[in-house]
Parts: structure tokens; sequence; C-alpha cells
């Protein structure tokens, strides 16, 4: 048998109340087209806590897991992300063998834990690496924080506006236009923000990137130079975007007085950030919202909803991904390939080490702090 340990919970609340840390154990006996995966690394990322607290978009299945956990009461393990080392295969297996790395291939997987069983392995799982080869090259934590936040960014860049062609259409015009299209986003420094930053630049983009003011105008800066130095072309503090002088800057600093439009904006925190890049966009362009991190909503103005023709959208992984499940999977080769390569940064974590020994107040903690603003990065378990 193989002794396991997860984060579960059988209501909704804060991760500190509701999360339990159980032991169970997994049977050497699988079932057809099982597999026993080892959890090498989890991210903790936003959507995680929203879905403990019940406010997120879906809910868990809490009677779904309850027999393969052995808990008392109907439970759910949280956790989307994650990368797991397959440590035993069953009967039919077909893409799978024992020490392949291995990540969830759609959400709701419940990744805060040690061990899982995994039934339908071959379409549950996604191989890393592909037919290819295996994860040679990868560390555990870039598998394990791929799928939702760089996945993100690459797709929000992709699907709304074509900013490749719209580049190319600047240099072609040749009117003395001399950069790649730009986009414009606020959270510039979360997960989703900097893997957009690296995206734009490898395709040529410029991008506007707005971050919340430090403590001290040394730290500022050095978020600023952070950001420029992972190819940034513009960092901004909110403060300064929401000033009155930030529509002059745009136009005579950066855009050319507009003749090198911004045609998308890219929403992660709603509130008068979000107000303010409805503001920056150019006639026809569109402004996708894909988080809410200041928990405030905004107003769709309706004057330049119809003089300036805006569209607004919003993004969901989740659906995207179980609409697209091959664009999904090639989207993740796309950037594990980069991040092999060496040139996609990993976001920066603080990383939680879990142990067979390792407190629950420990993990509990790690979960309920994400949501908190000003950290140094995200929390990593690593196992
Ligand atoms: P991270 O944990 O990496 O970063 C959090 C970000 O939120 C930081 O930039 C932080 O800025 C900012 N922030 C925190 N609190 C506030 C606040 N009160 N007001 C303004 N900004 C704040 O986040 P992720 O990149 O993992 O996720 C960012 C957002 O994107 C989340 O809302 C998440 O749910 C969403 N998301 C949505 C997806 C979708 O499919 N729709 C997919 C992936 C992510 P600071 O450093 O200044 O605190």
């Amino acid at each position: 048998y193989t002794q396991a340990k997860a984060l579960v919970y059988s209501k909704f609340g804060e991760p500190a109340d509701v999360l339990h840390l159980h032991t169970h154990s997994i049977s050497p006996s699988l079932p057809d087209g099982a597999v026993v995966v080892r959890a090498l690394a989890a991210p903790v990322n936003p959507s995680d806590v929203n879905t403990v607290q019940g406010t997120y978009g879906v809910k868990p299945d809490f009677s779904k897991q309850q027999l393969e956990l052995g808990t008392s009461e109907p439970a759910a393990v949280p956790g989307n992300e994650g990368c797991f080392e397959v440590v035993s295969v069953g009967p039919s297996v077909k893409t799978l063998h024992r020490g392949d790395w291995v990540i969830p291939a759609s959400t709701g997987f419940g990744t805060f834990r040690t061990h899982a069983l995994v039934q339908h392995a071959d379409k549950a799982l996604l191989r890393v690496g592909g037919d290819k080869g295996g994860h040679e090259g990868l560390t555990a934590a870039q598998v394990a924080t791929v799928s939702v936040n760089p996945c993100s960014a690459y797709r929000m860049l992709r699907d709304y506006v074509d900013l490749i062609q719209q580049s190319v259409a600047t240099f072609a015009r040749g009117d003395g236009g001399d950069g790649g299209a730009w986009f414009l986003q606020n959270g510039a420094n979360s997960g989703v923000g900097r893997a957009a930053i690296q995206l734009g630049k490898l395709w040529g983009l410029r991008s506007i990137n707005v971050v919340r003011e430090r403590s001290t105008p040394e730290a500022t800066a050095a978020l600023k130079a952070e950001l420029t130095d992972l190819g940034a072309t513009v960092v901004v503090t909110e403060a300064e975007f929401l000033d009155r002088s930030f529509a002059a800057r745009l136009k005579d600093e950066w855009t050319r007085g507009g003749r090198d439009p911004v045609m998308l904006g890219l929403n992660c925190v709603g509130g008068k950030s979000a107000s303010a890049v409805v503001r920056s966009l150019n006639a026809k362009g569109t402004m996708v919202t894909y988080g809410g991190m200041s928990r405030q909503s905004f107003p769709f103005p309706t004057g330049p909803q119809i003089f300036k023709r805006l569209r607004f959208e919003g993004f969901w992984l989740s659906e995207w991904s179980k609409e697209n499940p091959e664009e999904k999977r090639k989207t993740i080769d796309a950037i594990l390939e980069l991040m092999r390569d060496g040139k996609f940064r990993l976001a920066p974590v603080e990383e939680v080490r879990w142990d067979w020994d390792t407190e629950e107040k420990v993990l509990k903690d790690a979960v309920q702090g994400t949501l908190e603003g000003f950290r140094g990065g995200k929390g990593l378990f690593v196992f």
C-alpha cells in the first residue's frame, strides 16, 4: 500500500478554517486504466483559494473523491495544477510509463496531495514531452506552473486581437513605425502578467505594464527594473496610470501620437484600474478581463463602447481548455519548449516544503496567504 496525505475540505470557507490534512492509503492492485502518481510540485493559485471559499465559477463535486480518499464525509482536494511522477501503472494504460512526469489534463484534479490514484489516466494526464521525449531539461517547478498562468497569457495575446499582423502592418506602412504592436495590462507582476511580458517580447510586441506601488520608491524602482528585464517596454505604477497625465504620456511618449494604437488591454484587477484600461484603448480595441484581484467591478461606459466601438471579452482558461483540448496541449508543449531553451523565466515562488512530517498548519497557511497582496511570489508546494 502507498501511504498518502492530502489537504481536504468538506465545506466552503477560509482555507485556514476548512482545510484538513488527511492520511489514507492507496491499494497496489490498480483498476483498469489507472496509475498512481507521486507529487513533485504544485503551486497555490488565487483561483484555488476562491474555490475553497466557494466563490469561484465552478464548485467541486465533494462526493466524487470520497471513496478514493476514504474520508468520513464527502470531501474534495483543492489545487488545479502540479507536476507529478508516475510511480505505478495499472492494466490497459497506453501512454504512460513509470517515471514519466505528468500534469493534470483539466482543472479540478486536486493537486494539494502527496500521491493520487488517477482513473482513466491516459485522458486525465498529459505526459510531459509528449511523444517525443521526456522531461529532460525541465524542473518540476517549471512543469508545475506551466498550464495555468503562461497558458492563459499565451491565449489572451493570440486569440482576441491579431497583434502580430498589426506589427507586420505597422512595419509595412513605412511611416517610421519601428516597433511591434502594443498591448497594455494591469496586474503586470502577477504570474499571468509576467508570462504575457515574456511572450509578448518573444513575439516582437510592446507592452505597457501597470503595477501597484511598493512601500518605498526603491522597491518600486526595483520591481519596474525586474519587469523591464523580463521584456516589458514600459512599466508604470497604478498611481501614474490613474493620473490625468497618463493619456498624454501614452500618446506622446510611447505611441507616436496614437499612430501605434493600443488594441488589446488585459485586465487582472478590475475597479478603477480596469476603467483606466478602457480609457487607454484606441478605437475598436478589445479589453479581456481574466481576474478581479481588487474585488471591485467597473462600469462598461456607454460613450466609449459606442463611439470607440470597444469590445469587452472575458477569458476563462478552464472552459477554453475543455473546448480546445488539442490546442491546450500544443500551447503547453510550446511553452515547455521555451522553458527548456531558457527563453521563459519562472515567476517568483515561495517554496513550501511538504514532507511526510510537515504540519497541517504550515500547509494551510500557505494556501491562506495566497490572496494577500505585495507578496514575494506565490506559494509552491515542493515534495
Ligand atoms: P499571482 O498570485 O501571481 O499574483 C497576484 C497579482 O494580483 C499580483 O500582481 C498582485 O499585485 C495583484 N493583487 C493582489 N491583490 C490585489 C489588489 N487588492 N488590487 C490589485 N491587485 C492585487 O496571480 P496569478 O497570475 O496566478 O493570477 C492573477 C489573476 O488572474 C487572479 O485573479 C487569477 O484568478 C486570474 N487568473 C484567471 C485565469 C482565467 O482563466 N480567467 C487564469 C489564470 C489566472 P501586488 O504584488 O501589487 O500585490
